[in-house]
């Protein structure tokens, strides 16, 4: 099956937090969208493997994806290297997308930083015909990186304020993973009430750069074609 739109991320959850607004919002434009999580988020001090299945299972419902794969990399041990490149490459030709989202080539998490470059790596070996996979080659024109917890001089913000309060929801599905005050389970960095509040900040933040009420930053490498200048900046 095609999709239009494939993100990627490190650990279920990644892809919802960051640009949970914009799959939303793609997918009612009638777009298909999907995500695959390169791991089941193994080393996570909250929750279990289970417990995160079933909760991605509940997100992936209301962002209405097409697909959702886990890829079963091991956690904390995302390497750029030729098997899980392979892995990538599959999905890639199996699904081919022309947008694929990716996170940021920067972070305080190294398997978000090694995931980027796993995926920019993958994409580019995708559309080499002589690396066999029993699939056709398939390159996606454009890769756009979604931020994690950097922010760092955005390409671009979409609007998603129609979008905010149901992505809110596919966040919450994770309920394991963020604050909780009925929680017994350690704090961790995301579960703290901060975290949590900073979703919403973070959004107005970007919403109030461009005008509207939520936004979601994005960063591309590539020089972007305009060719209306009235329709993008009037
Ligand atoms: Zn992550």
């Amino acid at each position: 099956m095609k999709v239009h739109l494939l993100a990627f991320g490190a650990h279920p959850d990644d892809v919802e937090l960051s640009c949970g607004g914009t799959i939303l919002k793609m997918v009612k434009f009638g777009y298909k969208a999907g995500i695959i999580d390169l791991t089941e988020a193994e080393l996570s001090t909250r929750g279990t493997v289970e417990r995160r299945r079933m909760e991605t299972g509940k997100s992936s419902k209301i962002l209405d994806l097409s697909i959702r794969e886990n890829l079963q990399i091991s956690d904390g041990q995302i390497e750029n290297n030729h098997i899980n490149r392979l892995k990538v490459v599959n999905c890639i030709r199996k699904y081919q997308p022309e947008i694929i989202l990716a996170p940021y080539y920067e972070d305080r998490h190294p398997d978000h930083v090694h995931t980027s470059n796993l995926i920019s790596e993958s994409n580019f070996y995708s559309g080499l015909s002589k690396i066999e996979t029993g699939t056709n080659p398939y390159r996606a024109k454009n890769i756009i990186y979604y931020y994690q917890h950097l922010v760092d001089n955005p390409s671009f913000v979409v609007d998603i304020t129609d979008e905010f309060e149901k992505k809110m929801e596919a966040v919450k599905a994770f309920e394991s993973q963020f604050y909780n005050p009925e929680s017994d389970e350690p704090e961790t960095f995301i579960s703290q009430k901060q975290f949590f509040d900073s979703l919403k900040t973070r959004g107005q933040y970007f919403g109030y750069q461009i005008g509207v009420e939520y936004g979601e930053p994005f960063f591309v490498k590539s020089i972007i074609k305009i060719t209306n200048l009235y329709e993008i900046f009037s």
